[in-house]
């Protein structure tokens, strides 16, 4: 099996390990794969250090789709497969993915293992709520997993690659009549209106808001937010994937700086139209894919997605304090989204829970720790958490207060002793 010694980084750029890199092609490969403390990758999009260790297992020659269904919508394929793969080959006969992160490079595995979710999950959950069955390689000893063996796949769906890897899956697709999506655009000046509308429009397939939280001043802050649904009379069915612009020489010579992300929040917000527009479905999902390694306009020094999550209760309240700390540490986010979030699932380690999730991309500076420790204390305080596949800085002591069934889960992980079998470099900043 081919493997190779490399540098390799979280898609924020700010973690990397040297690693050695196993790229199996078949399942035969990875049972042959006898080395210890092993963690697995797809495309690295995870911003952090989940995706990083000294021995890796790459999914990227795992890339086959086994079985599409048509008529029941359901498709199986090997792990390293990406969600745009299975677009080019369901879109044009009617179906989507009932949930979708939001970049279509990400891996079906990485997909299970974060227990992804996307701008429905109000309405639809995560991902993992739609996985029919996957194949787990653990320990040498290949698992057929379902909902029926309940540890294992609530171990395994949010497990960040920490409980063996996964080699294929089964899951439901959802029937579409259109690639179009029906979007509405809105824009507030307050937090408040912003909610309101938010709470407003449950009822819409998907919903989603930017704010501007560098250049907001006395508590205005601007956003705009997008509702959408699928467009329900028959037109076309197509995967219009544009090929990706390609900066890499730009993104050399210009990095992001305070001065050029107020001008851009300016023109952004107040020249996007509102209204109701028709929206390919590949630009409402996923904007960010049309720029080729866009994550490198942040500078060498990368930058850091901070995500996350507080209860409905107080939230405007609780927003207004965190954006005081932000400014205290004069670190203001470049890129800030927020999310209405439904009922969590049985998973132990999956995000998601009633409340609403803020993702806040910061450039690197020497105090962006110290600010996230702080405010990490104040999520807990206020029964919130943040997202692993996130994540850069999260202290050990503070994983429990965050995820109370990591206890099970590490307990999981003692008994089998999968300690001993993976291991990422988050694994080992949390004591996972
Ligand atoms: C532009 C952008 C937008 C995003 N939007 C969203 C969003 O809307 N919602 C959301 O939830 N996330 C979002 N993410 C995060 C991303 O979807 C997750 O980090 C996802 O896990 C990335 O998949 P990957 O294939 O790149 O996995 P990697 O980053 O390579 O790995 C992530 C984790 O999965 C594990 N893993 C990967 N493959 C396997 C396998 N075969 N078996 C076992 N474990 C495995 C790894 O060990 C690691 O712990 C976004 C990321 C980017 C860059």
């Amino acid at each position: 099996m081919k493997s190779i010694y490399t540098n390799i980084f979280g898609w924020s750029r700010l973690q990397r390990s040297f690693s050695k890199i196993y790229y199996p092609k078949k399942i035969k490969d990875i049972n042959l794969l006898n080395i210890e403390k092993v963690i697995a990758r797809g495309s690295g999009l995870s911003y952090g250090d989940s995706a990083l260790g000294k021995y890796v297992c790459s999914s990227k020659k795992l890339n086959k789709i086994i079985k599409f269904d048509k008529k029941k919508g359901t498709i199986e394929c090997e792990s390293g497969v990406t969600f745009n793969q299975i677009l080019e080959t369901i879109v044009k006969s009617g179906w989507f993915f009932h949930v979708t992160p939001g970049s279509s490079f990400a891996t079906i595995g990485g997909a299970i293992a974060a227990d992804v979710h996307g701008k429905n999950h109000h309405i639809e959950g995560s991902f993992s709520d739609y996985l029919i069955s996957f194949k787990l390689i653990k320990k040498n000893k290949i698992f057929n997993v379902n909902k029926k063996n309940k540890q294992l796949f609530r171990s395994t769906c949010s497990g960040m690659g920490l409980t063996g890897f996964i080699l294929s899956a089964k899951f439901k697709l959802k029937k579409i009549t259109s690639h179009l999506i029906v979007s509405k655009t809105k824009k507030f000046n307050t937090l408040g209106s912003l909610i309101k509308e938010i709470k407003l429009n449950f009822n819409s397939e998907y919903s989603v808001a930017w704010l501007d939280l560098i250049g907001n001043k006395n508590n205005k802050i601007n956003s705009i937010l997008y509702l959408g649904n699928h467009k329900r009379t028959s037109s076309e069915l197509k995967f219009r994937y544009k090929k990706q612009l390609n900066l890499s020489v730009l993104n050399k010579i210009i990095f992001l700086n305070d001065t050029i992300i107020k001008l851009f929040n300016y023109f952004y917000f107040n020249f996007s139209k509102k209204g109701e527009t028709e929206v390919d479905l590949f630009k409402y999902f996923y904007p960010l894919d049309r720029i080729k390694n866009w994550n490198r306009f942040y500078g060498k020094k990368g930058f850091t997605q901070y995500q996350i999550l507080l209860p409905e209760k107080k939230f405007i309240k609780n927003l207004q304090i965190i954006n005081k700390v932000l400014n205290k540490y004069k670190n203001k986010p470049y890129l800030a989204v927020l999310k209405l979030m439904g009922k969590k699932n049985n998973n132990y380690l999956s995000f998601p829970k009633k409340g609403y999730s803020l993702a806040m991309d910061f450039k690197y500076s020497n105090n962006l720790k110290s600010m996230i420790v702080e405010i990490d204390k104040f999520i807990i305080k206020n029964g919130g958490r943040i997202y692993l596949a996130k994540d850069s800085f999260l202290a050990k002591e503070n994983i429990k207060k965050m995820y109370p069934m990591i206890t099970k889960f590490n307990k999981i992980r003692k008994r089998e002793e999968l300690f001993n079998y993976y291991e990422s470099n988050q694994s080992l900043r949390l004591n996972i």
